[in-house]
């Protein structure tokens, strides 16, 4: 089972955002281009990037490397819209983790895609799957494992997530944590698709409301997800950060 390297040979079209290709796809493009996949034969990593996301790889070669090996990297949040707009791409798409989950496991439903929810405190991804099949009756959810495991016991999660036989493995641990985990652990998983969601599964399972729809429409549910979570303020003081880097390159 290959890994694919990069997005380029996939003729992807993005837009470079520190140094990192950011896709320029629709969603309707990018799940046509995530079935393409499922019906291919090799694996996937799919990152849905937020600005702190391209900070932390400034910060740790490490993630760089990690973000050099995905097939796709989506913009997930605001700031990486606006650092495309200003690198001259006129209509940037937001394709969130959290949206691609709800669309890919409706999808699912109609084609029949073996999806493992990997990630969250014990219990919530099998709420999360819970409601799904109910909201998508025939989705098919192979499987749910919780997040919290040490590295060293990453291989026996792998072995028990590959029984499933799933196509993709939604790894919602945070970042970089997931990623690490799909790239380190793909070639025994053998899922054609892996993707870090984040908290997509505190959504889902109902433990994390969402934004109420006028935040999301301005754009704003960063502010509901901080006043939910403080802890996330670590994460929030890097996006000065991030917007001096952008200012510093010239449009
Ligand atoms: N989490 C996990 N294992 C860990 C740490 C975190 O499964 O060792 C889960 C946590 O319960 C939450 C998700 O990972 O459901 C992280 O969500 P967060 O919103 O912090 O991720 P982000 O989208 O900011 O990367």
């Amino acid at each position: 089972m290959n890994l694919t390297a990069s997005p380029t040979s996939e003729r992807i079209p993005t837009v470079e955002v520190l140094g990192t290709p950011i896709s320029s796809m629709s969603m309707d493009d990018t799940l046509l281009k995530i079935q393409s996949w499922i019906a291919g034969t090799d694996s996937h990593l799919i990152v849905t990037a937020d600005a702190t996301a391209l900070v932390i790889a400034e910060e740790k070669p490490r993630f760089r490397e990690v973000l050099g090996k995905a097939s796709l990297i989506t913009a997930d949040s605001v700031g990486i819209l606006w650092a495309m707009k200003r690198a001259g791409c006129k209509n940037p798409h937001k394709v969130s983790g959290v949206d691609l989950v709800a669309k890919l496991v409706a999808l699912s439903a109609q084609h029949g895609y073996r999806i493992f929810f990997l990630g969250a405190e014990p219990g919530v991804a099998d709420r999360a799957a819970e409601r799904f099949r109910l909201q998508h009756p025939g989705c098919n959810i192979v499987g749910t494992h919780h997040g919290y495991f040490p590295a060293d016991s990453d291989e026996i999660v792998a072995q028990t997530i590959a029984k499933a036989k799933p196509d993709i493995l939604f790894a919602a641990m945070g970042m970089p944590r997931q990623e690490e985990f799909i790239l380190r652990t793909m070639p025994l998983v053998g899922a054609k698709i892996g993707m870090g969601v984040g908290g997509s599964f505190d959504v889902f399972s109902g433990k994390t409301k969402r934004a109420p729809v006028l935040l999301q429409k301005m754009r704003m549910e960063w502010a509901w997800r901080l006043m939910l979570n403080p802890s996330k303020l670590s994460k929030v003081k890097l996006l000065p950060k991030f917007v001096m880097l952008i200012l510093k390159n010239k449009p």
